[in-house]
């Protein structure tokens, strides 16, 4: 969700913030901008608007070079995406050019009490952020003025600013968003993640909370918000964390799709040792230690985390309770005695897993993140971290993190559990499935534009099935914008049935014997009020007119089946209406607000 890019050095400001900018597209945003020194003469010049950076691209001025520079994508939190709320914004006086990602929610107070008689030109919260640093800097040192402004601020932020009066420093400052440097012998870039570091820099710095940052040249000080100097660690990049290029696809959502039987390999590959699972010894030990896991996630992590808890019950006999993050950060449930909480985030920087992990860490309670951003806030933050190797995501729609995060709860379950199944060989059986259902695809498009000719559809299911059902509709009306709901089966009688009319698509998903009769059951029920129905089974509980018949595979890992056609039904739907299958509307993968 939103981008910063910021550079000061030796290379073109404007080349190095517009490659990072667009490495940053798969976040989500809504606008870009940059404000660029234009060295020959020392003048600032702002480009900014709503839509894409390649719209930044046709209204930038490169004629010039630049040496210092800040971009930005935004995610509309205040005031509608247009060209004016766009970023970069500016101090009153315009010495200040700022970008911001993150939410102030005291700008409101902060207006009335420091800036009152101020004019503003936005209707966001960012700019009252430009006029306080103006403020006061007419009393102190800019850097002081920064500080003091930090302390002002409630809520989050990562911020780049140009102070336009000095021209050999870039100033940043962090609390909640995530923001780094990225250093070369060249010159430094200030970023959101190491996305944007590509082809510049290999070592980073991650920036902790609270911290400011003064950059002068390839030079930088780092200091808390009372001046005070703060150690940081200098990071070196996983280079194969690059490797982010559509190649043969014509989307990175098809490319990720098709990819799962690999990142499955990659799975084995990195913790198991012949049919024995490798762990790090503290993460078993953790959730051995524990009597209850609280999983919390949001999402398509939250629809891979109630996977998870039927892992860990019925595998490991753990009781688990799925938690959506921005509810339990405000409304704990009394805790049993000895909790672990498992944080499930693609990204490792989601603001409402975040804010609970600042209070599970409070309350001195254990903590593991599953997250596929090693050097993510909630890996670093948590007390344990487990890798789930999916590579880059670059489609704002997750497809491979999910198959990836489930992958790792079943290899945490399965650690606990007696072992009754091998698998290594469950996971190798899975990824020959998928390729298997890979193949299909053009099927899988020619049942979609027979099927999916409404406005609305339902994925119904029972058990882990209803689980994947959630899943396969959150794909859809995320990138397809069809209005998708995914019911438990039996549920839809109990008044949600009233919405089945002709040619209404239901789509049922059927991997486990003792509900495959009820479930039907619940499809007859709405065929027989008109609804167009779609089948998907697995071999074992097929029948004859189901149209789409999956492998067999260990029922509580069926949804890492189940979930690869659905996939490519709302990656066909989408393609079939035209819609923009990576950057869907709205939307933004790396959710940085809460
Ligand atoms: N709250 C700011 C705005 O609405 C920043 C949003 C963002 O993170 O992009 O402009």
């Amino acid at each position: 969700m939103c981008g910063i890019v910021g550079y000061i050095g030796n290379e073109d400001a404007r080349e190095i913030i517009i490659k990072g900018l667009k490495r940053l597209e798969y976040r989500g945003y809504d606008s870009a901008g940059i404000a660029l020194l234009k060295g020959e003469d020392s003048t600032f010049h702002i480009y900014k608007d709503k839509g894409r950076v390649s719209r930044l691209q046709e209204i930038t001025d490169f004629s010039y070079k630049s040496c210092l520079g800040i971009g930005h994508t935004r995610w509309a939190t205040h005031g509608v995406p247009n060209q004016v709320n766009s970023h970069p914004h500016q101090s009153e006086k315009s010495r200040f050019f700022i970008v911001h990602n993150g939410v102030i929610d005291n700008y409101k107070e902060l207006k009335s009490e420091e800036l009152n008689g101020n004019n503003f030109t936005s209707d966001t919260d960012t700019e009252v952020i430009a006029h306080i640093i103006e403020k006061y800097s007419n009393e102190m040192k800019v850097d002081e003025a920064i500080r003091k402004t930090m302390s002002l601020l409630e809520g989050s932020y990562a911020l780049a600013i140009i102070d336009t009066q000095n021209q050999n420093k870039l100033y940043a400052c962090k609390n909640k968003s995530p923001l780094l440097l990225g250093l070369s012998d060249k010159g430094i870039i200030i970023a959101s993640d190491v996305m944007a570091l590509v082809g510049y820099s290999t070592k980073y710095v991650p920036l902790k909370d609270k911290t400011f940052v003064e950059i002068t040249g390839i030079n930088y000080k780092t200091l808390d918000i009372i001046g005070k100097e703060v150690e940081h660690e200098v990071k070196v990049i996983d280079i194969d964390y690059f490797n982010v290029e559509k190649g043969e696809y014509s989307h990175f959502m098809l490319k990720e799709i098709s990819e799962q039987p690999s990142v499955i390999r990659t799975i084995i590959s990195k913790y198991f040792d012949g049919e024995e699972v490798i762990l790090n010894g503290d993460v078993s030990k953790a959730i051995k230690d524990s009597d209850r896991l609280y999983i919390i996630a949001a999402g398509t992590s939250m629809n891979a985390g109630y996977i998870g808890k039927e892992l860990f019950e019925k595998m490991a006999l753990i009781p688990t309770e799925v938690h959506i993050a921005s509810e339990i950060a405000y409304n704990m449930p009394i805790l049993s005695k000895k909790p672990l909480f498992i944080f499930i985030s693609q990204s490792g920087e989601t603001a409402d897993l975040r804010a609970v992990l600042v209070n599970v860490r409070a309350n001195g309670y254990r903590s593991l993140t599953i997250t596929n951003v090693k050097t993510s806030t909630l890996a670093r933050e948590a007390d344990l971290f487990v890798e789930i190797h999916a590579g880059p995501e670059i489609a704002v729609a997750s497809t491979k993190a999910y198959t990836a995060q489930i992958c790792i709860l079943a290899i945490l379950a399965y650690g606990l559990s007696d072992k009754h199944i091998n698998l290594r060989k469950e996971f190798s059986k899975l990824a020959i499935s998928i390729e298997n259902i890979i193949d299909k695809r053009e099927y899988i498009e020619t049942l979609v534009k027979d099927n999916l000719t409404k406005r609305n559809c339902f994925y119904i299911g029972r058990g882990i099935d209803y689980y994947a059902c959630l899943e396969s509709s959150l794909k859809l009306k995320e990138i397809s914008y069809i209005q998708t709901e995914g019911f438990a089966a039996g549920e839809l009688k109990h008044g949600t049935i009233a919405l089945i009319e002709k040619d209404t698509p239901v789509i049922a998903i059927i991997s486990q014997r003792k509900i495959n009769k009820n479930t039907r059951s619940n499809l007859n029920e709405v065929k027989s009020r008109g609804a167009r129905t779609l089948v998907i089974s697995t071999w074992g509980v097929h029948e004859h007119g189901d149209q789409i018949v999956l492998d067999d595979v260990y029922e509580l890992l069926s949804p890492i089946l189940t979930i690869i056609p659905t996939q490519f039904i709302a990656y066909y739907a989408a393609l079939q209406r035209n819609y923009d299958i990576d950057k869907p509307r709205n939307l933004a993968k790396s959710v940085t607000v809460e």
